[in-house]
């Protein structure tokens, strides 16, 4: 049959790599397959692994010379391959644990065997084939852009349950289907489910937090009420690869629950799903093809982890084997976050206040241009071959290869490409996959320099960062040249003042530097903002009107997710009160007026007239309420939750309000909320308060300023 590959996988018991194929109908095909890992290290060790395994039944070892990722420098190896996909395993898990205290590294036991049997064959994830018997052949192409999409049945699930909150034991009350609601008797909407969704032809099933509960719930239920067949694939029962977690990025902590991968069908849960919610299943299915990673497990994971995918792709398309690294967090900084930590990127400090006619420029996709403009990857810095003749990273002593391409340069370069490619088609063809590439390009750079990646390196990390400084001050040494005051640079981004051909300008770095460098916009004025502890200016602080009449608007609360409506409808005054400024003078008369239409705002907050709706503050935990230290809201949230019988994760978000109640029980959260709980006016006025000033600062409205002219009003 011919069809798209929807799913891959391998069966543990059975021993076959499993491929699901849609054409006509939709059909799971199986295969025998025999994984290889490979083991090097000193001769005295290999030749004491080779005895040890040539003891075990079903397992091959020979000696063979192998290029090793990320160096890929040649070196004896032993390959060891099973029949049985366990053993394979166990058996890497016991060379791995054996390299530990001798000097064996274990390569290409951690890639997927599903990938590799992909990669063998020819066919990637999406790829459309022609199958007959164990037979595959592509009639598709990783590099074709105008590829065909399965015409995918998409059927969204949701579970209503008798009561809230709900446990284990927990009755199914209603079923919704596409909009459908189903209620009958729990056990014969279990067993109509599936029916349902075989009658529909579906094929990816979307939920709104199925993997945390409600698929497995459906699943136990119809165990308890014995409900002979229940299953949401077309196969049997489920796949849960991993266990639930709590991981950290960007020093805040995320809850990610434990996967329900079905069979046959594709379960996205929509709460967990980063590439599908930007970019859509057209971006995923993209993806998902140039990873080699299926659209079920991607969707859960982030655009890095599809960079390190691949990765070790282009890695083993070149024949190397890739080293095992163990624990290997997900991370997913974009650039900025990354530099503007250890302020790498920062040329010029902003300078803090109000400016008109400013102009904003940036270098666009700046470090992954520089990956594949100055070749940069582990297995070009410091190459023999060039020497003397290699490309200098500014102010560091390395060098990178002229001579052959390195391993992420080959996979950033392409998405580079295909990105421009995509850029030049119609906007309701290529704009998901455009935006699904972009951000893989964002979080390229974050692996790079994240030590614990297999082609991390830090001496990487620091050349792509010193490169991109001297872009930006090539940059805005030539805006001064040009007679143009530079404001503030960092990153990629740069803020010029001044009468000059901005145009002009933009089109001459970029043909000189050969990465686009573009006008974002015209400013009609800018406030750059400090810092309240030490007043120096704030790297990515500011708010500013652009000609079009739209703010642009960073790092200022009514930007931040937890901020209370209350206070967002406050700054907006600021904002809207501020639109028209001229000029410095004219910015702070309409500063002052703004203020005083607040403290209108004041007063009705002060009668207690206002909606307590719009005091609520969202937080996302960071830990599990016995695990803080010290009382906070957050805790205090967790603390009046749990009373009342409701269990929240690590990396979950609570939304309370502060009341007017006694001091230890003034954290209400929303689902204790009653109509007698009133907020607290002070403590409200004090994040108005705040807020404001964060707006001002440069202007001499402290906090405290603004508080006490609240008081006095
Ligand atoms: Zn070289």
């Amino acid at each position: 049959m011919e069809g798209w590959i929807t799913d891959a996988y391998t069966d543990l018991k059975r021993n076959r790599v499993i491929l699901w194929v849609k054409g006509e109908k939709v059909r799971k095909f199986e295969f025998a397959y025999r994984p290889r890992f490979y083991i090097n290290g000193n001769t005295a060790s290999l030749n004491e692994m080779a005895r040890r395994l040539s003891a075990i039944e079903g397992v091959r070892n020979r000696m063979v010379r192998r290029k090793a990722a990320p160096r890929m420098q040649q070196s004896e190896m032993l390959e060891v391959s099973t029949d049985n996909f366990r053993t394979h395993r166990r058996l890497a898990e016991e060379a791995y644990s054996f390299g530990g205290h001798t000097d064996c590294m274990v390569y290409d036991a951690d890639t997927p065997i599903e990938q590799r049997f992909m990669l063998e064959n020819d066919v990637f994830p999406l790829a459309f084939v022609s199958i007959e018997g164990s037979d595959v052949k592509c009639l598709d192409s990783i590099n074709e852009l105008y590829y065909e999409m399965p015409r995918f049945n998409i059927a969204t699930l949701s579970v209503s349950l008798a009561e809230s909150p709900p446990s284990t034991s927990t009755a199914i009350s209603s079923i919704t289907i596409n909009g459908e609601k189903v209620e009958d008797e729990e056990e014969k909407m279990l067993f109509e489910l599936p029916r349902i969704l075989d009658a529909g032809r579906c094929d990816i099933i979307l939920t709104s937090g199925g993997d945390a509960f409600e698929i497995r719930h459906l699943y136990n239920r119809a165990e308890y009420l014995g409900v002979d067949g229940f299953t949401l694939g077309r196969d049997a029962g489920f796949r849960g690869p991993y266990a639930a977690k709590s991981y950290m990025s960007y020093g805040r902590i995320y809850y990610k629950p434990s996967p329900v991968l079905l069979n046959g069908r594709l379960h996205i849960d929509t709460e967990n799903a980063f590439l599908h919610a930007e970019s859509g299943m057209e971006g995923l299915m993209e993806i998902s093809r140039l990873s080699y990673m299926c659209p079920q497990q991607l969707s859960r994971l982030s655009p890095g982890t599809a960079i390190s995918s691949m990765e070790t792709i282009e890695a083993m398309r070149q024949n190397a084997v890739v080293p095992w690294k163990k624990n290997r967090p997900e991370m997913f900084k974009t650039a900025g976050e990354l530099v503007e930590s250890d302020r790498g990127g920062l040329i010029y400090t902003p300078a803090v206040g109000f400016h008109n006619d400013v102009y904003g420029l940036d270098f666009s996709s700046l470090y992954p241009s520089i990956m594949k403009k100055e070749n940069i990857s582990v297995d070009t810095i410091n190459c023999d071959c060039c020497r003397s003749d290699g490309r200098k990273v500014p102010g560091l002593d390395y060098h990178f290869c002229i001579k052959r391409t390195g391993l992420i340069p080959s996979v950033i370069g392409n998405l580079i490409e295909r990105r421009r490619k995509y850029k030049r088609m119609p906007e309701e063809f290529a704009s998901l996959r455009r935006n699904a590439l972009k951000w893989v390009l964002v979080t390229s750079f974050g692996y790079t320099g994240y030590r614990n990646a297999k082609f991390g390196s830090i001496e990487c990390h620091e050349s792509i960062n010193a490169f991109g400084r001297e872009l930006l001050l090539l940059a805005a040494r030539k805006a001064e040249a040009m007679g143009f005051t530079v404001l503030h640079g960092i990153v990629d981004s740069l803020w010029i003042k001044g009468s000059g051909d901005a145009a002009k300008y933009a089109r001459d770095i970029s043909s000189e530097t050969g990465i686009p460098f573009d006008i974002e916009g015209r400013y009609r004025w800018i406030v750059f903002l400090n810092n309240k502890g030490n007043g120096e200016g704030s790297l990515n602080k500011y708010y500013g009107l652009f000609d079009d009449g739209t703010y642009k608007l960073r790092g200022i609360e009514i930007r931040r997710s937890d901020t209370p409506e209350v206070v967002r409808f406050a700054q907006n005054i600021m904002l809207e009160h501020l639109r028209s400024s001229t000029d410095r003078e004219d910015f702070m008369q309409r500063a002052a007026a703004g203020l005083s239409r607040i403290v209108e705002l004041v007063r009705d907050i002060r009668r207690g007239s206002y909606p307590v709706e719009d005091m609520i503050i969202t937080k996302r935990v960071s830990k599990k309420l016995d695990e803080y230290r010290s009382a906070n809201e957050q805790r205090s949230a967790l603390l009046r939750l749990k009373e009342a019988g409701i269990d929240v994760n690590a990396g979950d978000i609570v939304r309370y309000i502060i009341s007017a109640s006694r001091k230890e029980r003034n954290v209400v959260p929303e689902q204790v909320l009653t109509e007698s709980d009133e907020y607290e006016p002070k403590y409200y006025l004090r994040l108005i308060a705040r807020a404001l000033s964060t707006m001002l600062l440069p202007f001499g409205y402290t906090e405290k300023k603004i508080l006490s002219v609240f008081r006095y009003s």
